[in-house]
This record gives C-alpha cells, structure tokens and sequence, in this order.
C-alpha cells in the first residue's frame, strides 16, 4: 500500500468514506419492502442503493428496468453512443491473476508504432467512428506518456473524442494527455476489498490500492472532462462492489460536478492460457441488476456496455440501462487494419461490426450517437 517512488498523493479523504460506508453494507438486512420503498423514490439515497443491489430486490427486476428507462430517456433521450478501443501495445509489468496481459502469462506481446497506430486509426475512421479508446496493457517502460501523448495526438487528427485507458498517471501526466488531445480516462479499481485486491494483484504498481483509486481525481484535476468507474464483477462480492463503484462516482460527482461520470461493467472472461477465467456467480440477471441500480442511484451518469457480453444482453440493454456500446471491437494490438501485432486479452463475446451495431440500435428505435462534441 506504500505508494512508489514518483507515484503522487493527493489530499483526499474519498477512499475512508467509500470503505467506511461499503464496511458497513449488509446487504442481507434488506427486505422487499426496502425495495419497494427505494423504487417509489424520486431520488434514491445511499440506503435505497444498497436495498436495490440486494438479493431482496432479484424478484423486482421488471420494475427495476421500467424505472430505469424512464430515468434513461429523461437523461440522455434515445441516443446511444458508440466507440470502438484500439489496443497500441499489450505489455504489461503487473501480475492480474485474471487478465491475460498479465507480465507472466505467455502470449504474443507487441507495440505499434506510430506509423501503424495511424493506419490504425484510418481504418477505424472509415468505419464512420468518430470517438476512440487508446489502450495499453499497463507498462510505463514499454508505453511511456510520451508515446501515448503521441497516440493521442493522432487519434485527435480522426476523432472528436479520445479516451484513454492506460496505467494511472500522476496530476501533470494526465494534463500534458489532456493537452495532446485526450479527454476522458478509464480506470477501473477491479475490487475495492483491498484484502482481494492483494490476493489478485500479485506483483507490479498496480497493487498500490489507493493510487489506483485516486486515479480519476488525479484526471479531473488534471483538466480531463470525464471520468469512469467500475470493478471487475466476479473477482469478489460483486455487490459489496457494485456498492463501492456507485459510492465512489457519488463522492465524486460531489467534489466535481462539472467532471462527466460513468460506469462500465466488465465481468471476467475467459483469456489465452486460462479458458476458465468466468464470472463466478455474477450472471446476467445479476449483472442486470447491477447496470439497473447504477442507472437509478446515479441517472444522470453514463454506462458503457461492451463486448465482454453477448449481443443478445447488449441489445437488451441499451436503452434501459446502458447509454453507450462498443462495435468493430479486437482487443488485440492493432487488428484493424493489418493482423494482430499482439495477442488479445480476453475473449469478446460480440464480434459485429460498426455496421452491424448501428443497424440493431435503430431496429430498436433509438438514435446511434458518433460524436456529441465538436474540437475547436
Ligand atoms: S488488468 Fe491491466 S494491469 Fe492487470 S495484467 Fe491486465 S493489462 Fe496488466
């Protein structure tokens, strides 16, 4: 827990209060008439959050989604945003037991080069795209800031939005990607229990809790526009996280309402060398349940769904709960305009293309979103 040496420490109690409140969450206490009561709220409070992401609130997912839909259109209408990641390099210096970039599992490592990274983002740019997330596997020696500045940059000559979802950055890091063009940035804490979080990040930075946490306060005080919020459901008790993840994007909403927010979802996948890496007991009912409850207690906040999950739940959910999809997806290095220079690092689950997204959401009668944001 010991931060590094270079790794910046913010002043903020963030942290204390999530864990505080999440040390607390019994979730078994809740009944249906918690349920009920939190459902017939206009604004659900921290206790009403807890009581939907319950066991009691499973038999209410119908009335769960009507409430969430409705929440949706008011918020963001009937648009659906979409976006595609490309993966610049999957080097990686943690060890993630679940991820198959992680530094010790044996697969093919590659980087692009500049020259491949722009052809990359051609190829993509063809497809109609017109926003991007640049990622890598999370290695400053392999992928320093600069050459991911230097993606940005490119990105930034084909696309109106840039995210990125790299290693997390000190304050000045995250300003100097601002600055070449990047605007949103995703860190995902995986697990706020730290214990399991030790457990499951066994070597590297990445098993400094608290840096990865303050991530997106570094970003936002970094001049980014938005941020994003998640945990990797199955790796512990997935409500205890989904708790956290909410919590988290709530004190933040707080101390920055001017900072877009968002949550994703991602559940665990199989990966090369470890076909058994699943979900354990988060099934789509329950992953459901949780997009649902993030829908509710925070409505205003964006949720990405991506190719982690089958088309048939995608489709279900955008629209009720989810407000942004991914398409065209390879989540090896490259592989959009020439093969694979680096293997993937996990299986995806939906593999249609642009094309084929776009015409699911219109058949769904709702709007696909490229760009919602113009680059002076
Ligand atoms: S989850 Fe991220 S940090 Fe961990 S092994 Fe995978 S790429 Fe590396």
């Amino acid at each position: 827990m010991t931060y590094q040496q270079g790794m910046e420490a913010i002043d903020s109690d963030m942290l204390e209060k999530v864990a505080a409140m999440v040390e607390q969450l019994d979730y078994h206490q809740y009944t249906g008439h918690d349920v009920k009561r939190a459902l017939a709220q206009d604004r659900l409070s921290i206790e009403d959050y807890g009581a939907i992401l319950s066991p009691a609130a499973a038999p209410f997912l119908e009335e769960m989604a009507a409430k969430a839909i409705a929440a949706t259109r008011r918020h963001f209408g009937n648009s659906i945003q979409l976006f595609t990641p490309l993966y610049i390099s999957n080097y990686c210096e943690n060890h993630c037991v679940y991820c198959g970039f992680n530094c010790h599992n044996r697969i093919n490592r590659g980087k692009l080069t500049l020259a491949e990274i722009e052809e990359e983002l051609k190829a993509i740019a063809k497809t109609g795209l017109k926003e991007i997330l640049l990622l890598t596997g999370e290695s400053r020696y392999q992928s320093g800031v600069e050459y991911i500045g230097e993606a940005v940059k490119l990105a930034a000559k084909y696309f109106s939005t840039v995210g990125i979802e790299i290693y997390p950055l000190n304050t000045d890091e995250y300003a100097y990607l601002h600055a070449c063009g990047s605007d949103f940035v995703s860190v995902y804490q995986e697990t706020y229990n730290s214990s399991k979080y030790e457990q499951v990040h066994l070597e590297g930075p990445k098993r400094i809790y608290p840096y990865r946490f303050y991530a997106q306060e570094r970003a936002i005080r970094g001049g980014m526009r938005g941020v994003a919020f998640g945990a990797l459901l199955g790796l512990d008790d997935f409500r205890k996280d989904a708790f956290a993840v909410g919590l988290h994007a709530y004190f933040f909403q707080q101390k920055y309402p001017h900072a877009e927010i968002s949550f994703s979802t991602p559940r665990l996948r199989p990966y090369i060398n470890n076909a058994g890496n699943n979900a354990n007991d988060v099934h789509e009912r329950q992953l459901l349940q949780v997009m649902l409850a993030y829908r509710l207690f925070l409505p205003f906040a964006g949720i990405t769904i991506s190719t982690r999950e089958r088309a048939g739940f995608r489709d279900h959910v955008i629209g009720m709960a989810a407000t942004k999809i991914s398409a065209g997806v390879r989540v090896g290095v490259g592989g959009h305009n020439e093969a694979e220079k680096g293997d993937e690092q996990f299986e995806i689950a939906d593999p249609r293309s642009v094309e084929q997204v776009h015409q699911m959401i219109l058949s769904r009668g709702l709007q696909p979103v490229y760009t919602d944001y113009l680059r002076l």
